[in-house]
């Protein structure tokens, strides 16, 4: 997905290393960045710096709704995003619908403090295609996180306009989306394509851009859409205990994710 580019990072060990049904797993201990999941040859995530992707994912829509109770959990296999949903005390009930179950055994046996999420019981885990389990969901959900690998392997259906038709029909009225966006410096056709989707779609769309630097091009974006709550702003306070807990998401870093550089606004705006 990025000709002419590589992201080295020094590998000390490898930890783990299998085919599943569905792509290549790949765990590593690096010298700087802790340990590293790669599913067929892209990072996933390194401890170093998943945190700044996981909040902002999770908190981004969680705080701009005003009252979430019911999440679903597309992808995410490591468990990250469900341990940061887990912090909000109000929350109800997480379903998690994953494809490959190895990535979570993966996750839960090298990554504990990732897929510590997995041990809130508000969470149901479902194995399967997370498009298939949208499309059989009406207005069940408050907020929809998409946590999908890239648009090539099993996360391709998690990139197509059926599937984010079946998410609109799946939300509660006042509903809001989050999905993984890709980058605003290296996937310019990607990053327009989901924000016209959720544009065409929902009556509020908006796209967040978060460093993390172990990405290719050192960021990614979080395409959003909303069928009520504005998104660019929390529609509630963060609690002093909330905010101790996290390393990047504060209410001015919410209102911030949505700057965006100039070439970035200009290519959203179809120009
Ligand atoms: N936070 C990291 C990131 O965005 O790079 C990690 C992403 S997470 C590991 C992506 C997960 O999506 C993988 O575990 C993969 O198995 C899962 N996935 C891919 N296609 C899927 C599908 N169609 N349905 C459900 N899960 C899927």
């Amino acid at each position: 997905m990025w000709p002419g580019i590589a992201l080295s990072l020094e590998i000390t060990q490898t930890l783990y290393s299998k085919k599943s049904l569905f792509q290549q797993i790949d765990l590593y201990e690096t010298r700087q960045h802790g340990r590293m999941l790669v599913l067929d040859g892209i990072i996933q995530l390194t401890q170093f710096d998943e945190y700044t992707y996981q909040e902002m994912l999770s908190h981004l829509p969680l705080f701009a709704h005003p009252s979430p109770r019911n999440i679903l959990v597309i992808g995410g296999g490591d468990g990250g995003i469900l341990r940061e949903i887990g912090r909000h005390e109000k929350v109800e009930q997480i379903d998690f619908c994953e494809i490959d179950e190895e990535v979570i055994a993966v996750s839960k046996q090298f990554l504990p403090e990732l897929a510590c999420g997995f041990d809130d019981p508000r969470v149901r885990v479902h194995i399967g295609d997370g498009n298939a389990f949208v499309q059989e969901k009406t207005a069940a959900y408050d907020v929809i996180i998409v946590d999908s690998s890239d648009p090539i392997g099993p996360g391709e259906a998690l990139f197509q306009k059926s599937f984010y038709e079946g998410l609109k029909t799946a939300l509660k009225p006042g509903g809001i989306i989050a999905c993984q966006g890709e980058s605003i410096f290296m996937h310019q056709k990607w990053v327009v394509t989901l924000a016209r989707m959720t544009g065409e779609l929902f009556p509020v769309q908006a796209y967040a851009n978060v460093q993390v630097p172990t990405y290719p091009g050192g960021s990614i974006g979080i395409c959003m859409g909303s069928l009520g709550p504005e998104l660019v702003r929390p529609a509630r306070k963060i609690s002093h205990s909330l905010q101790d807990q996290l390393k990047y998401y504060t209410p001015q870093m919410h209102e911030a994710a949505f700057v965006l550089p100039r070439f970035a606004e200009k290519l959203l705006e179809g120009r």
